[in-house]
């Protein structure tokens, strides 16, 4: 007896709810488009079909995958960032949505020189951005693409220290016709600065850095714990090592009225500030909330 592709979605959604997958229907959903290579808004359509054995067997190699916790967006390669196709493989975190907060804000900076429409510098004629620990290139690549269409003028470094990642970044650059517009460069934090760049200072220097302790590693997500980068993930013991090695390389890397901005953890506001101010370079450091209210962006000007 064949089936139907709604009754085959519905016992694969039970599979994924029963697996405690939150969004268990979505991800059903999408992993059939994916399988058979159509747009999500063309599931309505498919549900009266029949499946062939042949792919039913394939869809349901693709559900297990989800049920034991390896992210969709590995599964299918690909993810959205600012409205932009990101691919997405296990060597680079993916993308989150709070890190387009950082993001939004860093182009209001640039765009407006306000910051929630509060002024924050005066409008610069162009931008030399530096994106450190870039991973998919998320952010270079989003901000690059972006800030022309908004009148601003950016040109993007990029830097991380996984060859893997690199090779990742590039291909979204290619994929997104951005290649001309971020310089990558492999190295840790500002180490291929010494060489390909020399002692460069930058407009805007921003990151998305790990800042998970190491021992709340462990409590994440099977999805985040056993298949994202730990390199992405693992800010050390008090999760603040990279914030920490960033202050540091500030004063020869980020320009007079140059711009910080900073991913954060929930809880970090105060100890990212706190390093920040021990480096005597800011006269203005504040912190935004991303879309769930929680702490997310550090913003500081030198
Ligand atoms: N926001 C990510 C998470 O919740 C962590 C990203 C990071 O460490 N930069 O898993």
């Amino acid at each position: 007896m064949s089936l139907t592709v709604k009754q085959i979605t519905d016992i694969a959604t039970k599979q994924l709810e029963s697996c405690g997958i939150s969004d268990a229907r979505r991800d059903s959903d999408t992993l059939y488009c994916y399988m058979v290579g159509i747009p999500e808004s063309k599931m309505f359509t498919e549900y009266q079909y029949t499946l062939q054995e042949v792919l039913c067997d394939k869809y349901f190699d693709l559900i297990d995958r989800r049920a034991s916790g390896e992210p969709l967006q590995y599964i299918v390669g690909s993810t959205e960032f600012m409205g932009l196709p990101f691919k997405v493989a296990p060597g680079v975190l993916i993308p989150r949505q709070d890190t387009e907060t950082l993001v939004e804000d860093a182009l209001e900076v640039m765009e407006r020189g306000t910051l929630r429409r509060d002024p924050v510098i005066d409008l610069k004629k162009s931008w030399d951005v530096l994106d450190l620990g870039t991973g998919s290139g998320a952010i270079a690549i989003s901000i690059a693409k972006i800030a022309p269409e908004v009148g601003v003028k950016a040109s993007v470094t990029a830097s991380d220290i996984s060859k893997d990642a690199l090779k990742i970044a590039r291909e979204n650059a290619r994929l997104n016709g951005a290649e001309k517009m971020v310089k990558f460069v492999e190295g840790d934090l500002f180490a291929p600065l010494g060489g390909v760049l020399g002692t460069k200072k930058f407009d805007m220097i921003i990151s998305n850095p790990p800042y998970i302790p190491t021992e709340v590693i462990d409590t994440l997500q099977v999805e985040v714990k056993d298949h994202e980068p730990m390199m992405a993930l693992d800010g050390g013991e008090d999760g603040l090592d990279i914030y920490r090695r960033i202050a540091e390389a500030l004063p020869k890397h980020l320009k007079k009225d140059g711009v910080l901005m900073l991913e954060i953890g929930h809880d970090q506001r105060e100890a990212v500030t706190g390093i920040l101010k021990e480096t005597e370079l800011f006269f203005d450091i504040r912190c935004h909330q991303d879309l769930a209210r929680k702490d997310r962006v550090i913003f500081a000007v030198r």
